[in-house]
């Protein structure tokens, strides 16, 4: 997913073609401002982190970018970390979408699911239709 701040800063190009140079294939994909339900429940695994409402806040200040990424084998989700980079900016390789583009942690322009479960949990909830 392409973030709020990724979208403010016109990087969805710049972030759509690294994923099809990578080989990937982009199957679904929408843009919309998404509710606080809906971040909430993209998010419910952070629900007691102190950081949980900024980041419902960030999410739903405007339009995101969600896709469906494909690949050969179940490791898509992996290659795509791979290619968002570390979570802290400290972290983040050059390289990266976050090493080369975000400068704090907390607009860090890509979301990417962490496993293959989390990533059929998180289609169904942003593409409920299929
Ligand atoms: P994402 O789930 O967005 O792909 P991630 O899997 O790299 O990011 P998570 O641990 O799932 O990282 O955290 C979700 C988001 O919450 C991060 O992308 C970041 O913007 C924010 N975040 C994580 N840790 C912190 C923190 N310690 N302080 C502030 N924000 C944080
Ligand atoms: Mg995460």
């Amino acid at each position: 997913m392409c973030k709020p701040d990724a979208v403010e800063r016109r990087l969805v190009g710049e972030i759509i073609s690294r994923i099809e140079r990578k080989g990937l294939q982009i199957t679904s994909l929408n843009q919309r401002v998404p509710d606080r339900a809906l971040a909430e429940a993209h998010y419910a695994e952070h629900s007691d982190k102190p950081f949980f409402g900024e980041l419902v806040d960030f999410l739903t200040r405007g339009p995101v970018v969600a896709m469906v990424v494909e690949g050969p084998d179940d490791n898509t989700f992996s290659l795509m970390r791979t290619m968002i980079g570390k979570t802290s900016v400290d972290d983040a390789e050059p390289g990266s979408i976050r090493g080369d583009f975000a400068t704090q942690t907390n607009e860090n322009l890509v979301h990417g699911s962490d496993s293959h479960e989390a990533a059929e949990r998180e289609i169904a909830l942003w593409f409920p239709a299929g």
